[in-house]
Parts: structure tokens; C-alpha cells; sequence
């Protein structure tokens, strides 16, 4: 029978970072997931807070977080929590060369594939744009062969935010292979001798303080040693856009979190869906799990729920208004009514109703209204009462969320 001290169901954001944080702090701690999380959708970019109320774009994630209700999930987490969470992911991510910066004063720019600028308060060095516009000659760059980046709309785009020239240029890699390519593929792609054409290529546009490129986020899909390298070699500036998926600059941090994890000894099972509670006497003592040939238990004093949401699949709705967690069957919040549900601009400044859907938590994340849960603990996309995608908060929580449970266990 296997035992430990903390399960953590769900390998996405918040089950990696819950699993390292109770790892460090001397947890015998297993994780069971299945699937490979948003990583492959994840910019890369954490996003704390973005909005207020009223849909008015907040400079301070700390301030708009400083004037939420009671009732809302970062005010159950507290802003110490929050703050210590980026300081220990930033340590970890800086230990395994995939240094972040930022704080939650304040938002930096990250240049979008679309060419827009889009504000978090934790991005990867390679990401952040806040010098883009100290810059005067500033190209972007399209690689031949790579679909999904067109840089001339970037460059126009970027104009309007920047009012500078900028230059959108093709360099040829001889990435085809017979078929377009994703952002994934070129960064897997870049072998040394493929990040030497690419030094060679970028230095007949320039290089120098003045000089700014601003590129798909192709260097390699494992830490910053590919950037560095660029950055120096070619002695200029150097920005990794977003990307559509999969997005390479997510599957670096999945790598931080799991080489971080097999150091500590943690033990993952992956593949491996946890179908049901274990339970003693009204308590969950553990998880029952599906393998391929037959059920088996996993034993734990806590089990810290990741499953993601809807997005994840730890909330399923077969039918509408009867949202379910798929694990505990834990009561899930949701907000009334099909013209409260969804605005037709995913990303625009109305609320998403369904984005609320959630368990609701208290101050420890224990699920609220509930008995006989009191050893679980509910992280990331799985806390309800939030409109993550309006008020731009979906990283952010997860990450504050599974630091607060696993200090706390
Ligand atoms: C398209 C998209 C773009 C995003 N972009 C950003 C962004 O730019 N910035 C930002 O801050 N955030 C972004 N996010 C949010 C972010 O990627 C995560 O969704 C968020 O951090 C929450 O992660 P999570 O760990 O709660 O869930 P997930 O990452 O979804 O992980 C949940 C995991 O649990 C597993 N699981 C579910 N049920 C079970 C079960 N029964 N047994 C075992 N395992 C199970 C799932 O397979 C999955 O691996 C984006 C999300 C999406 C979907």
C-alpha cells in the first residue's frame, strides 16, 4: 500500500507547484495525474490581476487585489501568501536556468503574437518587453516555413503601441520538412548548428544597445541557455513573443517543475486518473485509482485537489446548471442563468459567468458546505467565485493558491 503524507491529484500549474513547495517543506508527497495540464496552452506569462470591477485595466495587481470582496478567492489566500509564492516560484525557476522576474506591484509588457502588448506581473526573462522600447532599429522576425507568426501585422500592430519604425524581416532556417511548423517544433529544432545560422542570420540586421528582435518563442523548449546564447552572440536585444499552442515557453516551466519534483524524490505517476475517494469512517483517507489492468489505492494524511476546472476536467457539466467534480463530488458553485453564462468577446472586457464555476474554499482552501473533506484541500482552476478570465487572474491564483496549501499542510 502506498502512503505518504500528500497526494496531489492534477499535473497542471497549480499541482506541480503545490507538489514542489510540500516537497521542500519535507512532505512525502505523490502525484497522480493524468494528461499534461494547460502547459501546452500556457503563454508562460503569469497573470495575477488585470482588471478591475468596472473592466479598467489595473497597473498594480497588488492595489486590485488590495480592493476585492471578502469573498474572493486571493482575499481566503492573503497577499503575503501571494507574494511569497512568486519569490519561491522565481527562486526555483532562476535554480533550473528559467530565471522569471517581476513583483506583484507592478505589470510588464510581453509582446503577443498578434502583436499587441499584453500586461503580467511574472514572466520569463526571455518575455519581457519593458526595455523594447528604449530600442530605435527594432525588427521582428518571421522564421521561413514557421506557421502561425506574421510579422509585418506584428510590426504594424507593435507601431501603434510603440510609435517607432519597425522592421519586419524573414530569415530561412531550412526548418521545412515537408510540412508548416509550430513555435513547438522550431524550438526543438535549434541544434547548435541551427542556433549558429540563427546568431549569423540576426547579425546582418544589426546588433548593438540600439538594436531590439523581437522573435517566436523558438529557443529551445528546456530553460534560457538558447537565449543567453543568442542575446550575447548576437549583442543585442532579444524578445520571445507569445504563441499559439503549443507553446514552448509553457512546456519549459512544466520541465522546471518536474526536474525540480524528480530531485526531491517525488514520486509521479502520470497517465493515471484518480477515480474516486478512499474513505474511512466518513474520512478520505486516500484515492482510488484507475491503472490498465485493475483499481489501486494510494494512501495520504492530505490530498490537495488539482484537477484543473473545466479546463482540466476536474469540473465536467453534462448538463446545464448541473456542474460536477469529477473526483470528491464536492459542491460546485456556479452562476444562474444562460445570459449570465458567457459574453461573446472571450478576452474582452465583460464578465464570463461560466468562469466562476468553481469549489468554493475558506481560509485553509478546505471545500465550503461540505462534511467529512476536512483533509482536502482545493487548488488553481478548481476554486470557484472568480471571473478568471475578466479580471485576468487564472496563473496567478493557481500559483498563490497551491503555495498558501502546501506551507500550510
Ligand atoms: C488556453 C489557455 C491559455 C492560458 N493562458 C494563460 C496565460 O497566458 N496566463 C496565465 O496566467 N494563465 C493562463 N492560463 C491558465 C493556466 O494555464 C492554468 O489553467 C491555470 O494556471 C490553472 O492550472 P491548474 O493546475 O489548476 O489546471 P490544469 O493546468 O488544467 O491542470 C489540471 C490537471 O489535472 C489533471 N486531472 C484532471 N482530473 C484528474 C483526475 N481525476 N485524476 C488525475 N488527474 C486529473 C488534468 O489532466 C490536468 O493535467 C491559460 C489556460 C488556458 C486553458
Amino acid at each position: 500500500m502506498n502512503k505518504s503524507d500528500v497526494i496531489v491529484i492534477g499535473g497542471g500549474i497549480a499541482g506541480l507547484m503545490a507538489a514542489n513547495v510540500a516537497a521542500k517543506h519535507g512532505k512525502k508527497v505523490t502525484v497522480i495525474t493524468y494528461g499534461s495540464g494547460s502547459f501546452p496552452l500556457f503563454s508562460g506569462a503569469f497573470d495575477f490581476f488585470g482588471r478591475d470591477a468596472e473592466g479598467n485595466f489595473i497597473s498594480s495587481p497588488a492595489k486590485g487585489i488590495e480592493n476585492l470582496p471578502a469573498a474572493h478567492p486571493y482575499k481566503k489566500i492573503g497577499m503575503n501568501y501571494v507574494t511569497e509564492s512568486i519569490d519561491f516560484f522565481k527562486e526555483l525557476t532562476s535554480k533550473y536556468n528559467l530565471p522569471y522576474v517581476g513583483t506583484i506591484e507592478k505589470q510588464i509588457p510581453v509582446v503577443t503574437a498578434a502583436g499587441t502588448l499584453k500586461y503580467s506581473c511574472l514572466v520569463p526573462q526571455s518575455m519581457d518587453a519593458t526595455n523594447l522600447n528604449k530600442a530605435n532599429k527594432i525588427f521582428v522576425v518571421a522564421i521561413k516555413g514557421l506557421k502561425d507568426f506574421y510579422a509585418e501585422m506584428i510590426a504594424e500592430n507593435l507601431k501603434k503601441f510603440l510609435r517607432k519604425e519597425i522592421t519586419a524581416v524573414e530569415i530561412d532556417l531550412n526548418f521545412l520538412g515537408g510540412r508548416d511548423i509550430n513555435s513547438y517544433d522550431a524550438a526543438q529544432f535549434m541544434s547548435d548548428d541551427a542556433l549558429k545560422d540563427f546568431i549569423g542570420q540576426l547579425k546582418n540586421f544589426g546588433s548593438g544597445n540600439d538594436v531590439a528582435f523581437i522573435i517566436p518563442p523558438i529557443l529551445g523548449i528546456e530553460g534560457n541557455a538558447i537565449y543567453n546564447a543568442v542575446k550575447s552572440s548576437v549583442g543585442a536585444e532579444i524578445f520571445e513573443t507569445t504563441c499559439l499552442p503549443p507553446s514552448p515557453v509553457g512546456m519549459r516551466v512544466q520541465k522546471v517543475l518536474v526536474n525540480a519534483l524528480q530531485d526531491s524524490g517525488v514520486k509521479i505517476f502520470e497517465n493515471t486518473k484518480v477515480l474516486r475517494a478512499l474513505k474511512e469512517n466518513d474520512k478520505v483517507t486516500g484515492v482510488v485509482v484507475q491503472t490498465a489492468v485493475r483499481e489501486k489505492f494510494y494512501r495520504a494524511e492530505k490530498i490537495i485537489l488539482a484537477t484543473g476546472g473545466f479546463f482540466g476536467g476536474g469540473i465536467v457539466m453534462r448538463q446545464f446548471e448541473k456542474p460536477q467534480e469529477t473526483v470528491f463530488d464536492l459542491p460546485v458553485y456556479f452562476v444562474k442563468g444562460a445570459e449570465n453564462w458567457s459574453n461573446e468577446n472571450l478576452f474582452g472586457a465583460s464578465p464570463q459567468g461560466f468562469s466562476m464555476t468553481g469549489i468554493l474554499i475558506d481560509e485553509n482552501l478546505q471545500p465550503l458546505d461540505v462534511k467529512g473533506f476536512e483533509n482536502v484541500r482545493v487548488v488553481g482552476n478548481n476554486i470557484g467565485g472568480a471571473d478568471f478570465i475578466f479580471e485576468r487572474s487564472l496563473g496567478g491564483i493557481a500559483l498563490a493558491s497551491a503555495y498558501k496549501v502546501a506551507v500550510s499542510l
